[in-house]
């Protein structure tokens, strides 16, 4: 089913509306300017993960390009509970957006309005699941994050995806799942929807965010690492060192930890590590999954 003739309840300036009456006129300022920003978050068991940094996270996505949303913190933590109710679901996706809306066409838009919704569809894996345990191959991408003096890099924008569609699109086409981008100085950066870590000796290494977004999962991952006593070392990684590594992964909401087992003509072997990652996140989302465990085994 295509995504707008999809049924259920999307949350759309303060209530709930059907699925397809949540409508923007095509002279919106977010759809021709990239004056939008987004979030993506999950449930699990009925909890959305994470609400507070993630809600957190869209009010500072939104001032940083200069606009303010008209929903406290508080209101859209309770709108993004009311989309799950709504529709029933305990396990699920959130895309809560903003954006300006259609009442001044041009680069300002001093006088639009700011509109939010909050839309939730079941999302099982981001990954084949069936790649996703062998670990999925990634592609170099063309595009660079670029240097935070050019763009926003700390705003979830929508207009930062531009370049993270056409080098997952230029990827898929040569049969990869996704591709690594390098930062504006060639430095390793993370992939077109998530972060990422590698793992040498034992030790977690992962670039250090600071032109591209401090993923929730990403802080949350090197936390249950520290846990776990392995240390995590944030530093500049060049491409050139990614035949030293023995391991990799991504994180993010939507892709939680997916091991990798190429970059390029760099290979890795999902090992020890990202698997404990992998499951001490899982349990850290889901709280509810050793009792389903212990359901299904009962
Ligand atoms: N980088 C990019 C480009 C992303 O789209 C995402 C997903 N929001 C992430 C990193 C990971 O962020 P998080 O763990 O907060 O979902």
């Amino acid at each position: 089913v295509p995504f707008d003739q999809m049924t259920g309840k999307i949350w759309f300036n303060g209530s709930l509306v059907e699925w397809a009456d949540a409508q923007v006129h095509v002279l919106t300022h977010g759809l021709h300017y990239a004056s939008s920003v987004f979030e993506g978050e999950r449930a699990y068991g009925g909890e959305i993960f994470a609400l507070r940094e993630h809600t957190e996270r869209l009010h500072e996505s939104a001032r940083i390009l200069d606009f303010e949303i008209p929903y406290s913190v508080e209101e859209l933590e309770a709108a993004s509970r009311a989309v799950l109710k709504a529709n029933n679901f305990v396990d699920a996706y959130l895309r809560p957006i903003a954006w300006r809306g259609s009442e001044m066409m041009g680069v300002s838009a001093q006088a639009n309005t700011i509109n939010v919704a909050i839309a939730a569809w079941q999302w099982p894996s981001y990954f084949n699941p069936e790649e996703r345990r062998k670990g999925i191959r990634l592609d170099f991408a063309e595009y660079r994050r670029p240097d935070p003096r050019t763009a926003p890099s700390k705003s979830k924008a929508a207009g930062l995806y531009m370049i993270c569609t056409v080098s997952k699109h230029m990827a898929e086409k040569k049969g990869y799942a996704d591709a690594l981008m390098l930062d504006w100085r060639g430095q390793v950066a993370e992939t077109t929807g998530t972060n990422i870590m590698f793992v040498k000796d034992g030790v977690l290494h992962t670039p250090l965010p600071d032109c591209f977004l401090n993923g929730i999962t990403r802080q949350a991952v090197s936390k249950l690492a520290r846990k776990r006593g392995i240390e995590v070392i944030e530093r500049a990684i060049m491409p050139e060192e990614l035949g030293s590594f023995q391991e990799a992964f991504l994180c993010g909401t939507a892709a939680e930890v997916t091991p990798v087992s190429e970059i390029g003509q760099y290979k890795f072997t999902p090992g020890e590590i990202t698997f404990s990652l992998m499951d001490d996140y899982m349990k850290l989302v889901d709280p509810s999954l050793e009792e389903k465990k212990l359901a299904a085994v009962g």
